[in-house]
């Protein structure tokens, strides 16, 4: 998914916050990827491509960017992963590698029932083990039986 800077800056004015370089950049980063990267990640690309920000302005940014919806904070067992893509969609979070997917599922029939509550926010996560790691465990136990 890509949006385009103009888009950026429109979406961070319309939940009344300043346009600032490193909001932009975080966000401009985020929504060019799809791997859902950690606070650190974001940072040690930005950092390589020559944008300065200190580890403590990724963390701000990300917080106000989740914050106003402008990104998702997805967590695992040890870590926090961001998404720029904010529409519902659940994740597939490999329990092996710790990658973390989009997945394509319908919501078709999704229902409540009788709920006394005011629905925001679903986040939905499945785990498991994902395709690649999958291939390297399968070349592993194929080895193993050789021996
Ligand atoms: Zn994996
Ligand atoms: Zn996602």
């Amino acid at each position: 998914m890509n949006i385009s800077r103009g888009e950026i800056l429109e979406r961070i004015r319309k939940v009344g916050g300043h346009v600032t370089e490193q909001r932009v950049a975080v966000m401009e980063y985020l929504a060019s990827v799809k791997s859902h990267p950690t606070a650190k990640e974001i940072y040690d690309a930005l950092q390589s491509r020559g944008i300065k920000i200190s580890r403590a302005s990724v963390f701000n940014v990300l917080n106000f960017l989740t914050k106003h919806g402008l990104a998702r904070e997805i967590k695992t067992a040890d870590e926090s992963h961001y998404d720029a893509y904010v529409d519902f969609h659940p994740h597939f979070i490999c329990r092996v590698c710790g990658k973390v997917y989009d997945l394509d599922v319908s919501y078709a029939g999704f229902e409540y029932g009788d709920l006394p509550h005011k629905v925001e926010q679903i986040d939905l996560v499945v785990t498991g083990v994902c395709q690649e790691c999958l291939r390297d465990q399968g070349s592993t136990s194929r080895t193993l039986s050789k021996n």
